[in-house]
Order: structure tokens, then C-alpha cells, then sequence
């Protein structure tokens, strides 16, 4: 059996492992990345995935970084408002690039397209190894390394190992690492969606009682949406014909974009919280979904992983540029002290937005609305947030 040494090995090549095998092999690192599932290169250009994400400014910045987004950028959609109101009552704030100065706030984009590009990046690098599709058969210590075999029989030693393998990170277990996890009790379905009037490259979202809806402009004209609601809730508007569906979209969407025309395949998402209470152990990093998973309301999730790529990177170069041990823990600590804060500030944001949206409470609802009035009004305070929502 051969034994390859690597700098890193990256377990998981979804979007957050992608970016950070790209990344590290343009800042010299060899590395290896492991993917379990066989990409999509392939497809038919009128198709839209089902799977898309708002990209903020700051990953922008990542993917370009990692020498993807000339090849994406002819297939994203620019958003240049938002538009944010409540189903409760007559609260509204919209978002507006001009007002920042900025040409946009951020891009909705397919998850295939991103994948693809960032993996076209990675083959074009001598200094990164692809293996997939393969997984992890088994993992042990080696001299103070990790030694991955595959289940395709090689075995990778690095000096650091990182767990980009999601939610149910198989890395985060064997470090030890415990996950909390809790339930929201909502399912997100998700579909492709044509409506009467054109989406006006703006990213809607309407909050309901049952949960928030978004419709997320797609090339074309078309809209994604995520409809975040009750499991029972979900699974009823999942069991719906296409006309009753649509109809249906259209009433709780205020009809902002007409009536929905059509809808293409609904999938349900289940959704829950999940942060793991260290993000590193000797010789071990965790990074995106393995180490923190939000509610999807504001679109974070895929953005805050690529933020640990960049902190990661940074952290890595600069301690082997000072000769250092890329897997020891204090080099690796100031990795998990640097993206801890934000990640967890994030997912208790979103946590209240969604219970404070939930509440059918009179009083509450009154103030929520003042609020979201209120902060619209409020201009200096309006563009803080959007441009820290941007990564500005
Ligand atoms: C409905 C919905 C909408 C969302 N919208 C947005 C959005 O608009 N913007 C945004 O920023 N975020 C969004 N998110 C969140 C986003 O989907 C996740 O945060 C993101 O996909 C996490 O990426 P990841 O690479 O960390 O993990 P994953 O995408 O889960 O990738 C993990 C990879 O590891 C592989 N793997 C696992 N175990 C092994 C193993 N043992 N060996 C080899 N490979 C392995 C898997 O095959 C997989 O490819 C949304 C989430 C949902 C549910």
C-alpha cells in the first residue's frame, strides 16, 4: 500500500472544501481532498439546479481568490435591492447598492456552477490531489501525523487534517469533538419558480407566521425559492398539485412579483442548529457545516464556511512562514479564537429573527413592525448592517 505525505488533507469537497483545497494550493501547500459523492460537470444549459446561494461580497472576494470567478461570473445573478417586510403587519426595510455606492449586494448562484469552477482550479494544480469519489475507511495517529486510509486503499499522512465533511462530520467524531444540536422544527422547501412580473434583480423575502419565504432572483427571469415553514406545514404545501402550489405561493408571497406562473421540483429540506463546541484539536481543524450550522433565513451558511477558509489560510501561511507547526494547537487555536465569535453571533442572530418572527404575541408584533420601520429609517444604521452582511 503507498503512503503519500501531504500538508493538509481536506475531508469533504462540498463548496467549503473546495474553496480551501483551491486556496491552499495557490498559497503552496500540497494538499489532497477527499470527496465521497462524484461532482455534476455536466448539464443542460436551459436546466437551473435546484440548489442555489446568495453569495456575499466578501466570499466573492474568496472565489476570485481562489481563481473561480471569471468562470462563474457569467453565469450569476448580480441582486441590487432586498426587500425585507412582515407578513404581521406593515414593517418593511429595503436595501439599496446605490445608497452604499456598491454596483451590487451580492450574487445568487448554482451550486453545480461554483462547484465546478472551483474544481476546474483545483485539477489545473500540480501541488492538489483530487480523490474521488472515495471515503474515509479509517484514521490513526502516526508519529504526532494523521494517517487517512481511503476506502480505495491509499493512505494520505498530513500535518494537519481538516474536517469540511458537513453536518455529520465523520473528522469532528474522530477528534472527539462534541456537536450540540437542536431542532427548528421547520423544513425548507425549495424549488425554481416563474412569475408575472420580473424579480427586478432584488432578493425578496417575506417573513409569515410559520416561517420565512424567499424568492431569490435567478438568470433569465426566474426566481428560487426557499419557503421555510412547520414540518407539517412543508409537508402539505410539498403534497400540493402545481396549480393549488403555486396559487398558494403566489397569496403568501403579497403577490410582490404577480402570480407565480409555475413551479418546477420541490424538495424539502429539514432544519436544524448545530455548532460544535471546538473547532480544532491537535493536528485537526473543522471548517463550514462540520463546525457550525445556521438556520438558512439570511443565507449564511455556505458564506460563513468560506470565512473559515480565509482565517484558516491565513492562520496556516503564516505560521509556516514562521516555521511553525502547521498542526499544532496553538497555531491552530488562533484559527478557532479568530471564527468562533462570528459564527456563533450569526446563528444567534438568526435564531432571533426567527423567534421573534414566529410570535403571534399582539404587542410583539406591534413593536416588530415599529422596529423594522424605524431601523429603515434609520439610514447611517441601515447601511452598518448590510455592508457587515455584505463583508464589506
Ligand atoms: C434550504 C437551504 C438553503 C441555503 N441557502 C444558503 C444560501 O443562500 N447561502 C449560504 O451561504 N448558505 C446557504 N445554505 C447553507 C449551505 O447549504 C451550507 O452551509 C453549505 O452547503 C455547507 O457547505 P460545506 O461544504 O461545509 O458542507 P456540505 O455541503 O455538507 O459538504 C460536505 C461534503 O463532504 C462530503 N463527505 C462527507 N463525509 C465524507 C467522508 N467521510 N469522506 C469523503 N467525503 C465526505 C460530502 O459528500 C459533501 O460533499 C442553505 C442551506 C439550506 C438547507
Amino acid at each position: 500500500m503507498t503512503t503519500e505525505h501531504y500538508d493538509v488533507a481536506v475531508v469533504g469537497g462540498g463548496l467549503v472544501g473546495l474553496s480551501l483545497a483551491a486556496v491552499l494550493g495557490r498559497s503552496g501547500f500540497k494538499t489532497a481532498l477527499v470527496e465521497a459523492r462524484e461532482p455534476q460537470l455536466e448539464w443542460d444549459e436551459n436546466s437551473i439546479d435546484l440548489r442555489v446561494y446568495a453569495i456575499s461580497r466578501v466570499s466573492q472576494q474568496l472565489i476570485t481568490d481562489a481563481g473561480a470567478w471569471d468562470s462563474i461570473a457569467p453565469h450569476a445573478c448580480a441582486y441590487r435591492d432586498m426587500h425585507v417586510w412582515d407578513a404581521g403587519g406593515n414593517g418593511e426595510i429595503h436595501f439599496d447598492s446605490a445608497e452604499l455606492g456598491e454596483p451590487d449586494l451580492g450574487h445568487i448562484i448554482e451550486s453545480r456552477v461554483i462547484e465546478k469552477a472551483l474544481l476546474d482550479v483545483i485539477k489545473a494544480q500540480p501541488g492538489i490531489e483530487w480523490l474521488c469519489p472515495t471515503n474515509v475507511a479509517s484514521i490513526e495517529e502516526s508519529d504526532g501525523r494523521h494517517k487517512v486510509v481511503l476506502e480505495e486503499g491509499r493512505e494520505l499522512v498530513a500535518s494537519l487534517l481538516v474536517g469540511a465533511d458537513g453536518k455529520h462530520s465523520s473528522i469532528r467524531d474522530y477528534a472527539g469533538i462534541h456537536a450540540r444540536a437542536s431542532d427548528y422544527g421547520q423544513q425548507a422547501l425549495v424549488a425554481v419558480v416563474d412569475t408575472e412580473r420580473g424579480h427586478d434583480h432584488t432578493a425578496w423575502q417575506r417573513f409569515l407566521p410559520t416561517g420565512p419565504l424567499a424568492f431569490l432572483p435567478l438568470r433569465g427571469g426566474m426566481s428560487s425559492i426557499v419557503w421555510s415553514a412547520t414540518s407539517d406545514e412543508a409537508k402539505r404545501l410539498l403534497s400540493l398539485d402545481d396549480a393549488d402550489f403555486c396559487a398558494e405561493l403566489g397569496k403568501a408571497f403579497d403577490y410582490r412579483l404577480g402570480n407565480v406562473l409555475s413551479c418546477g421540483e420541490r424538495v424539502l429540506f429539514p432544519l436544524a442548529r448545530q455548532y460544535a463546541e471546538r473547532y480544532v484539536a491537535p493536528g485537526i481543524a473543522l471548517v463550514g457545516d462540520a463546525s457550525h450550522v445556521i438556520h438558512p433565513l439570511a443565507g449564511q451558511g455556505v458564506n460563513l464556511g468560506f470565512k473559515d477558509v480565509r482565517e484558516l489560510v491565513s492562520v496556516l501561511s503564516e505560521a509556516r512562514d514562521a516555521g511553525r507547526d502547521i498542526g499544532s494547537l496553538p497555531v491552530l487555536r488562533r484559527y478557532e479564537r479568530a471564527r468562533k465569535g462570528d459564527n456563533m453571533a450569526t446563528m444567534l442572530a438568526m435564531d432571533g429573527f426567527k423567534h421573534l418572527f414566529g410570535t403571534r404575541v399582539p404587542p410583539v408584533r406591534w413593536l416588530r413592525n415599529a422596529g423594522l420601520n424605524l431601523f429603515d429609517a434609520a439610514t447611517p444604521l441601515k447601511n452598518l448592517v448590510i455592508r457587515s452582511a455584505m463583508g464589506l
